[in-house]
């Protein structure tokens, strides 16, 4: 997968990335192959990787503070755990500048657009973004430039935003390869309640299920992990902080879809103990069907097994 090359002219002067891991990396990676910006700076609460994303080249400046980073930047994208986007806002606030674009790419945007308004000055735009791409990789190390390649981003503008500013991130991300949705933030966040945070969850329980079943040795756990099992651990090897942060921050949502999920899973247990083949069968039909949209619409590899190698 190749990005387009450089623009001609830069979409914005001077683009600020606040937090410089997975997706940090990935956005100043394709902001430097694409020449989104005239100048990019970042800049990282942890001294070991703002050393790091200085030894990878990741932006024209590293800036010792987000205070320091957001100063003249027309554009800040926060890239940050969602539970840590309020501190940022108030961190960054007082340093904008007037009619600066302040967006952040968290998982959830109810919360974060919540966050951002109460301490983000009138001036300045905020339009929370959520790009639905990523790896179980994170750190300044883990990015790549083609990382939001035909992927979704989702805008979720608050009411009555400004629509020069919606156009303007909408470019920024359609440049990066991505294309844009845009829908509410209550919306957003019941629709990756299921495509998303619900699934994570029965990754993380089943791999932690299967760590704690006592008739079944560790060791058998890993050795018959083709089965099925490992493609749950990819999901639960994500990161735990950003993912704590996602369920501590869509409550609602998640607990919702959770109960259908629920009760759908008792259904099938009955269906289970009362030999009903037909309605497995049914679902099970019904289930490839949806993979086989995914895979028609290019959001994943037709090869059998992931397209994982076989001898
Ligand atoms: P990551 O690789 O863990 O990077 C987050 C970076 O932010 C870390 O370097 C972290 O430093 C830094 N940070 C934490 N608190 C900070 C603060 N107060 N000020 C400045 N920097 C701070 O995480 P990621 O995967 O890029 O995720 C970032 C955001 O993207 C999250 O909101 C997540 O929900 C969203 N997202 C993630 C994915 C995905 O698949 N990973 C996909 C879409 C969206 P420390 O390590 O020192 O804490």
């Amino acid at each position: 997968m190749v990005l387009d090359p450089p623009l001609a002219k830069p979409l914005v002067e001077r683009l600020a990335v606040i937090g410089i891991g997975l997706i940090g990396s990935s956005i100043l990676h394709a902001a430097k192959a694409r020449r989104l910006a005239g100048t990019t700076v970042a800049s990282d609460a942890s001294e070991a990787v703002r050393t790091r994303a200085t030894e990878l080249g990741l932006g024209d400046e590293i800036a010792p503070s987000a205070a320091e980073a957001v100063k003249g930047a027309d554009l800040v994208i926060i890239c940050v755990p969602v539970g840590a986007m309020a501190a940022v806002a108030a961190e960054i606030g007082p340093y904008l500048e007037a009619g600066a674009i302040v967006s952040d790419v968290g998982s959830v945007k109810g919360a974060v657009l919540a966050a951002l308004k109460a301490h983000i000055p009138g001036g300045a735009h905020v339009i929370p973004a959520h790009p639905v791409a990523g790896t179980e990789y994170s750190g300044p190390d883990a990015g790549f430039a083609t990382l939001f390649q035909n992927r979704w981003c989702i805008l979720t503008p608050p009411d009555g935003a400004d629509e020069k500013a919606v156009a303007k991130l909408t470019e920024v991300w359609t440049a990066m390869g991505a294309n844009v949705e845009t829908m509410s933030a209550e919306h957003h966040d019941l629709v990756l309640a299921i495509t998303s945070h619900v699934p994570h969850l029965i990754a993380y329980n089943i791999v932690g299920t299967a760590a704690d079943l006592e008739a079944v040795t560790q060791s058998e756990v890993i050795k018959f992990s083709a089965g099925g099992f490992r493609d749950f651990t990819r999901i639960a090897a994500s990161d735990p902080t950003m993912w704590r942060d996602v369920f501590l921050n869509n409550r609602e949502a998640v607990i919702e879809v959770l109960g259908r999920f629920t009760e759908d899973l008792i259904a099938l247990q009955r269906a289970i103990r009362w030999e009903q083949g037909d309605a497995l069968f049914d679902l099970f039909t019904r289930t490839r069907a949806i993979r086989r949209s995914i895979i028609e619409l290019g959001q994943e590899t037709a090869a059998p097994d992931f397209g994982r190698e076989h001898d």
